[in-house]
């Protein structure tokens, strides 16, 4: 079974998330990393798809707060906001030895996904915020980033098609860092002033309990 996205009370089937890293130079900084010279794009298939925040596992996992987009012929559509779970450690040995990052990034559930809304006209307005437990640790917007998502659209279609409900993660602004069992998440997308969307995910391990349990 396909896992999905909701737009507009439509369920939509991603054949998969393209995910943009090093896209705001304070992140770039934290994870001392250098400044790309042209976007670093992977991919989470369908099945990384998730609702929920859900710790599987025994690996630490890191949210990282991003600007998501709905694609609809080859263009942005719709907007939300998304958490790359990302297996942190994992990802820095895999990235050493020059190795792909799949077990690092394209886990289950490691594409956590909000609902989506019809996009603004002036995307350099759309921003986020993220708070854990009450606390604002993410903010950022198309505003700050190296490549904003209609550039980045544009590359990733010159390349690897882009078919209609795919989504577009935009990358991370700074202050990434580690999800803890019962962490309460909510995630705020503006265009402006004017809230877009808001998303509360409580971290839970709902899918190891059911499965032991
Ligand atoms: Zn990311």
């Amino acid at each position: 079974m396909k896992n999905t996205v909701t737009f507009n009370g439509v369920n939509l089937a991603p054949s998969k998330v393209v995910c943009v890293g090093r896209n705001y130079v304070e992140h770039i900084k934290e994870l001392d990393n250098a400044i790309p010279i042209e976007p670093v794009i992977f991919v989470k298939p369908n099945s990384a798809i998730s609702s929920e925040l859900v710790l599987a596992g025994n690996d630490e996992i890191h949210y990282e707060a991003e600007l998501a987009f709905l694609i609809e012929a080859g263009q942005l559509k719709a907007v939300g906001l998304g958490l790359d779970l990302t297996k942190r450690q994992i990802q820095h040995e895999l990235k050493e030895k020059g190795l792909p990052w799949e077990r690092a990034k394209a886990f289950d559930q490691s594409a956590v996904l909000s609902e989506f809304v019809a996009i603004v006209e002036d995307e350099t307005e759309l921003r986020l915020e993220l708070f854990i437990n009450g606390d604002l640790k993410q903010q950022g917007g198309c505003s700050m980033m190296l490549y904003s998502p209609s550039d980045l659209v544009k590359e990733v279609n010159s390349f690897m098609t882009l078919v209609d409900g795919d989504v577009l993660l935009t990358g991370t602004p700074a202050g990434v860092g580690r999800v803890h069992l019962g962490d309460e998440f909510m995630g705020k997308v503006y265009a402006g002033d004017q809230l877009l969307v808001e998303a509360c995910w409580s971290a839970n391990n709902r899918c190891l309990s059911a499965k032991t349990g």
